[in-house]
């Protein structure tokens, strides 16, 4: 509460100052400056799916508090800069699965570094809906930027609401759009209009979500009446994007997330823009809107968040309190955890995107370790929800790189379960793409005829197998019959005192140097 409180009565001197300066101008430079040209020129400062408040890559790329500085710069340069997040944040983060102050965090960390930085607007993105609709409820609640949304809604009974955030016992409603009103130094005034969209995927019960072109539709219909020029805030695919693009000629730019690599594309007259994801850059675009001829110009910078950029000291606090937080329970499990283990010529790809549709390099590593650390197993699976990263790990690689990737941690187990089990798991994976269930395998793959192969032969549906997994894949969430209740499990080596599965493959990065 306390941050919240700090934070507006700054910005109520802040704006006071402001009332000063105005008040304080001499009339002879306002009659000056006071002719209307009727261009106006505002910013965009744009961020899409960011889930790490800390710089990545042992330091060098990344960092909200970077975020803050550019922020500032640009504000110092025009102060009709609107700072904007096109989604993903809340969820995931390794900080998120941590408890603080008996509370799970849960993206807390997040919302207020961004609160820091001075983010001004958002969409959700579907990782918003991850967490629990209470969790959620807190965050928005704790949040001091504004949401829109046309399309989602929250679940209420058998209607459906806006979302909202409480602030001091009342309700501010997420817009359905946003209007941004702004004026220049010479009196030129004119009204932006911003709709967000969010894409239905890993839908949840507690949230409606409309139809995104639709609602796009009515929205832009409903801005372009009572605005000037109208964007788009899309946490949408980029096939969406684009789709969405076509049918919308008239919205100059779309301020897109979801996709994690920084992408600019052209369709017709929308200039579709999303930066890399964990603010390894932010997009900058500078518009110029002509009031006699109603044409929007648009220049677009991709900004790299880099070393070179120095924090600003107020999100840096933030950042650190958190950053300490972290530390201390990670070295609980591991003595240094920013210690560089590894460089990684190539991504290693945690993007929920590849990691739950195909096995990746990242999901090889992991249960290629799990076989390597364990005595007499013949092959390893994993389910690729563990990997909680979605992102790509290059350069240098440490101890809290793995622990983001694999936030929940927890045992090893090796199950004796028989090939006909093993069979049916492996084939319910192939149908699961997309879903967390989805496995990672090591010695274990399909031939042409789709048969399944351990180390060198077909499965024997009579034969018992020794596989390596973790404990929380014998819990049944994944795969229902997937418990020690089996009866073609034929025994289960528990170690409840082994380490935690995060610590072999730290140990087989380490081997690979
Ligand atoms: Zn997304």
């Amino acid at each position: 509460m306390s941050t919240i409180k700090s934070y507006n009565f700054s910005k109520l001197l802040f704006t006071l100052s402001l009332l000063f300066i105005f008040s304080c101008k001499p009339a002879k430079q306002l009659t000056q400056q006071n002719t209307d040209d009727g261009m106006i020129e505002f910013v965009f400062m744009q961020a899409n799916d960011v889930y790490e408040i800390t710089p990545l890559s042992g330091g060098k790329v990344g960092g909200l508090a970077r975020v803050g500085t550019v922020r500032q710069q640009l504000l110092a340069e025009n102060k009709n800069t609107l700072t904007v997040h096109a989604g993903d944040f809340i969820n995931p983060s390794l900080l998120g699965t941590l408890k603080y102050e008996g509370k799970k965090i849960k993206g807390k960390h997040m919302v207020e570094v961004m609160n820091a930085v001075g983010f001004d607007l958002t969409t959700f993105g579907n990782h918003e809906f991850d967490i629990k609709e209470h969790e959620l409820q807190e965050r928005m609640n704790e949040s001091d930027f504004d949401w829109t949304t046309c399309n989602t809604f929250q679940v209420c009974g058998d209607k459906n609401y806006p979302f909202y955030k409480e602030k001091n016992g009342r309700k501010e409603f997420a817009s359905h759009t946003y209007t941004w009103e702004i004026t220049d130094a010479d009196g030129t005034n004119i009204k932006v209009g911003i709709f967000g969209v969010t894409l239905p995927v890993n839908q949840k019960d507690y949230v409606h979500y409309d139809d995104f072109y639709k609602s796009a539709d009515l929205a832009i219909k409903e801005l372009s009446k009572t605005t000037d020029v109208v964007i788009g805030l899309t946490h949408l695919r980029i096939d969406q994007d684009m789709e969405l693009a076509k049918r919308q000629q008239s919205v100059p730019l779309f301020m897109g997330g979801h996709d994690h690599d920084n992408m600019l594309h052209q369709v017709g007259n929308v200039a579709i823009a999303k930066a890399d994801a964990n603010v390894k850059s932010v997009y900058i675009h500078r518009l110029v809107y002509n009031k006699k001829t109603k044409k929007c110009s648009l220049k677009s910078e991709l900004k790299k968040i880099d070393d070179s950029i120095p924090d600003h000291p107020p999100v840096a606090k933030v950042v650190d309190k958190w950053s300490k937080i972290l530390m201390s329970k990670i070295s609980e499990i591991v003595e240094n955890p920013n210690e560089v283990i590894y460089y990684s010529e190539v991504p290693l790809d945690g993007r929920e995107s590849s990691i739950r549709h195909k096995q990746t390099n990242l999901g090889e590593l992991c249960v290629k370790s799990f076989y390597l650390a364990s005595k007499n197993v013949d092959a390893a699976i994993m389910n690729s929800g563990s990997v909680r990263l979605d992102d790509q790990i290059t350069g240098n690689v440490t101890p809290i790189d793995i622990f983001r990737a694999l936030p929940y941690g927890g045992k090893l187990v090796q199950v004796e379960m028989k090939g006909s089990l093993l069979k049916k798991l492996l084939d319910e994976s192939e149908s699961r793409q997309g879903n967390g269930a989805y496995l990672q395998r090591y010695k274990l793959k399909r031939d042409a005829y789709e048969n399944w192969i351990i180390g060198n032969t077909m499965i024997d549906i009579n034969k018992t197998y020794n596989i390596v997994m973790s404990a929380f894949m014998l819990s049944g969430y994944d795969y229902k019959y997937l418990t020690k209740d089996n009866s073609d499990i034929v025994k289960v080596h528990e170690n409840p005192d082994g380490e935690d599965l995060r610590l072999p493959i730290l140990q087989y990065l380490r081997n690979r140097k």
